[in-house]
């Protein structure tokens, strides 16, 4: 896989997915235990992601991306997090703040930035919760006010991900804190590290290891006015929540991933694992979890189709990618629960993958917004569609 200016046709999903699956076989899993217990950054992984176009893998190949379909990416996610899911979050987050600037930025911001983030030459992530706001986002402190030719930015972001090896962020701030409602008092930068931005924490996470999350502190950090997302303030919330759909897809790509691979391990597993004088997989009660676990998986899978499907069709696809974020990551969640289950002791043992999938999954219901208020927007939904 290579960005567009190769021969490469990105549009063939097959030759994606198998360069992705062999970089895995061959790269990442025999490595990727030892990176995840010593919680270590994987840079050389970083460094093959770049060269496969991984930073620019949805964006316009008119700036170096893939142009990849929501679809494909999401097919990919999933085999990556069937594998090391904590890698999807390096490229997931960029791209994220790439996309809000291919999607809401200047013609100038688009020339000064996409073909250095769509390489990974410039990489970060995206800024939005604070210590004090996560969910309700328009509850937001971090301050940008005018001054001259730039703003000046004090606040703290929290969480955010890629903050440490990163540079470069699509910062949620509020220019004016007397809009009501909030969010037409909201803007959005990018920023790049200089004085005045600086990490005043690595948070300590029970998984996703390897990754780095942590704590930006702004203290009178100057920005230049030409790195308000689209020139124009007041934008940054529609700006923000304006990527949420294509995140959603991604964690419930993520899931099912994880639920896969718990699924996978656990059909291998019972069937060399005897009790009783039988593989453990002729038990019922055993077969009852594969079974489950399996229709889970598949469902999961579907759904996340249904969303990717609809968001490359341009369709309003806040529903679907609800439905399917919420349903896999519920997913991931039990699966690798019942991984464990299947696996008894061993399924307890830092040796086995499992333990890594019963940590990394409760993170899917989190992040992107929380299952809660998946269901609350799924609802708003139904009932909007079918008004009477
Ligand atoms: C590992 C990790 C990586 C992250 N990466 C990033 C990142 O890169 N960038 C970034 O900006 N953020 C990031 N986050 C933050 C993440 O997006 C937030 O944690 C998430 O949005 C939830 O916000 P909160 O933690 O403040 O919880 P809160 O908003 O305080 O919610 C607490 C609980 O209340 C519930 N709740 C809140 N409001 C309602 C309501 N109206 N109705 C019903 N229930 C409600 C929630 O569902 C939850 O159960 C990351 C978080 C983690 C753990």
């Amino acid at each position: 896989m290579a960005p567009k200016d190769s021969n490469y046709d990105a549009s063939d999903e097959a030759i994606v997915l198998d360069s992705i699956r062999k970089w895995l076989d061959r790269d990442v899993e025999p490595y990727a235990m030892e990176l995840e217990h010593s919680d270590t950054y994987p840079v050389e992984m970083v460094e093959q992601m770049k060269k496969m176009g991984l930073f620019g893998a949805t964006l316009d190949p008119e700036w170096g991306g893939l142009g990849l379909s929501a679809s494909t990416y999401a097919k990919v996610v999933t085999m990556i997090s069937e594998v090391w899911m904590s890698l999807t979050g390096i490229f997931n987050s960029h791209l994220m703040m790439a996309t809000a600037v291919q999607k809401f930025g200047t013609q100038e911001q688009k020339e000064r930035f996409l073909r250095r983030f769509a390489t990974g030459e410039l990489r970060g992530g995206t800024g939005l919760t604070e210590p004090d706001a996560g969910t309700d986002l328009q509850g937001i402190r971090t301050r940008a006010v005018r001054d001259g030719d730039g703003y000046i930015i004090n606040g703290t972001k929290t969480w955010i991900t890629n903050s440490i090896e990163g540079t470069c962020f699509a910062l949620l701030t509020k220019t004016d804190p007397s809009a009501d409602p909030p969010r037409k008092g909201m803007s959005m930068f990018i920023v790049e590290k200089g004085p005045g931005f600086e990490i005043s924490k690595r948070l300590v996470k029970i998984g996703y290891k390897g990754i780095d999350s942590g704590e930006m502190v702004f203290k009178d950090f100057r920005v230049p006015a030409d790195n308000l997302i689209g020139g124009e303030e007041g934008k940054g919330f529609y700006q923000a929540v304006g990527g949420l759909e294509l995140g959603r897809i991604n964690v419930a790509a993520r899931s099912v991933g994880i639920a896969k691979r718990a699924l996978d391990e656990s059909v291998r597993y019972s069937q060399e694992r005897k009790t009783f004088g039988k593989p453990i997989c002729q038990h019922q009660a055993i077969q009852l979890k594969l079974a489950d676990m399996a229709t889970r998986y598949e469902a999961s899978r579907l759904l996340v189709e249904q969303a990717a499907v609809a968001y490359d069709e341009g369709r309003r696809c806040d529903l679907e990618a609800g439905m399917a974020k919420y349903h896999a990551s519920e997913a991931a969640i039990e699966n690798a629960l019942e991984a464990m289950r299947i696996h008894g002791g061993y399924g307890y043992s830092k040796e086995f993958v499992i333990e890594r999938l019963y940590r990394d999954a409760p993170l899917m219901a989190i992040g992107e917004g929380t299952n809660e208020m998946q269901r609350v927007i799924i609802a708003r939904q139904l009932i909007d569609r079918n008004r009477i």
